[in-house]
């Protein structure tokens, strides 16, 4: 396996350095679920449960359904809630004083109340782990939702990494970024005094890298690690230190077809045609293409009635360079770009599932076909739809 490869990428597309927020939606819309059992009334305040898996971003009132896209490209019903700006909460529970004095159980708990399942089931196994990483780093081209909380929760991350050392035993603790994330190097740096058991890792900037298993490779770490992510660590903080619900989630929206690419804080079920409409401005006579969630592993799409979600990562708005698929020319670098060792030059001819059998939808060969081939579409095609 390869421990990551150089992308080639337009240093013009430049975000602001500061983090637009948008708070104030209209209406928000949750994603309904067969199982959710609507319990709440019609007049809803901020935190409370609608379902036993549903809590509310705002305070307003239900007034109905209305069908919405979600971030992989699915159509679905979402109850839809018009905010009455109040912003008037449920309940507020007092802020933690201190969040390493809470035992693994209770975190666990906590974590699992507010239905964040991939993050409980990450920490369920922290006592198999021997070590903990901190992964700031982001692959996508022109994302940098995770560089972001890195740098503007910098304070937060380190006390709430500190407190899971030691509620995990850990000795050491990494956080790993890009070696040429100077805003985060610098953030961290000033912190680390206090901090004796976390070290900075500096990592060449490889596509791949901030993949787990890639980050693994490199930092030749054979043992059982637990590997967080910033804004996964902000919703530790959340719940355990400040004892609060996710209301708002950070996307990118970039890209060389707009003329201000930054990071966006949003309501999670705001819509993203508003957000655009208010905050994005489309180059003039540009014809433009969307992909959603990155242009190596994201999907191409319709953003009419997108909605915020909390897997939403970012809106690549890019000139489209009508690049027009042309045939195989059985250059062999799809194969010789894969990490995984797959052939897609040799599934496109044969469709055989081993050729593809490891792979990990990471884009690259299509990244690097002369030809313009789809070939991660063709492979997704066969393996997912
Ligand atoms: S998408 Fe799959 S086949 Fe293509 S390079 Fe990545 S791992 Fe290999
Ligand atoms: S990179 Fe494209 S043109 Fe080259 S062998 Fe693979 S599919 Fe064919």
């Amino acid at each position: 396996m390869k421990k990551g490869i150089p992308l080639k990428k337009d240093f013009s597309i430049k975000l602001n350095s500061q983090i637009t927020k948008y708070l104030t939606p209209k209406y928000i819309y949750l994603p309904l679920q067969e199982e959710d059992q609507i319990h709440a009334k019609i007049e809803i305040k901020k935190e409370e449960r609608i379902s036993d898996r549903l809590i509310s971003p705002v305070s307003g009132q239900i007034v109905g359904t209305k069908y919405c896209l979600t971030e992989n490209g699915e159509m679905v019903k979402c109850l839809a809630i018009l905010n009455d700006y109040k912003e008037t909460f449920w309940e507020r529970k007092a802020v933690r004083k201190t969040m390493n004095k809470i035992s693994l159980e209770k975190m666990l708990i906590e974590i699992q109340e507010y239905h964040y399942d991939d993050l409980f089931n990450k920490l369920k196994k922290m006592n198999e782990s021997q070590i903990l990483i901190l992964n700031g780093i982001e692959d996508e081209p022109y994302v940098a939702n995770e560089i972001f909380i890195g740098k503007e929760y910098t304070s937060n991350v380190l006390e709430s990494l500190d407190a899971l050392r030691e509620i995990g035993h850990f000795p050491k603790v990494q956080i790993a970024i890009k070696n040429n994330d100077r805003e985060n190097i610098e953030a961290y740096s000033n912190f680390l005094g206090t901090y004796p058991n976390i070290e900075l890792v500096l990592v060449p900037d490889y596509y791949l890298i901030g993949k787990p298993r890639f980050l693994k490779a490199y930092l030749n770490i054979q043992e059982e690690a637990l590997i967080l992510s910033p804004s996964e660590i902000r919703t530790i903080y959340n719940t355990i230190k400040r004892r609060r619900y996710n209301t708002e989630t950070i996307f990118t929206i970039s890209g060389d077809g707009i003329e201000n690419p930054q990071i966006i804080e949003a309501k999670i079920g705001s819509s993203v045609k508003e957000i655009l409409n208010s905050h994005i401005k489309i180059k003039k006579n540009e014809t433009i293409h969307i992909q959603v969630n990155g242009l190596m592993q994201g999907r191409s799409m319709e953003i009419e009635n997108l909605i915020v979600t909390e897997g939403l990562k970012s809106i690549l708005i890019m000139k489209d360079l009508k690049l027009p698929e042309k045939k195989c020319v059985n250059c062999g670098k799809c194969f010789a770009i894969c990490p995984m060792g797959c052939n897609p030059r040799r599934y496109l001819k044969t469709k055989d599932p081993k050729d593809i059998k490891d792979c990990i939808d990471c884009g690259l060969c299509s990244y690097i076909c002369p030809s313009y081939i789809n070939l991660r579409k063709v492979i997704k095609g066969e393996k997912n739809e």
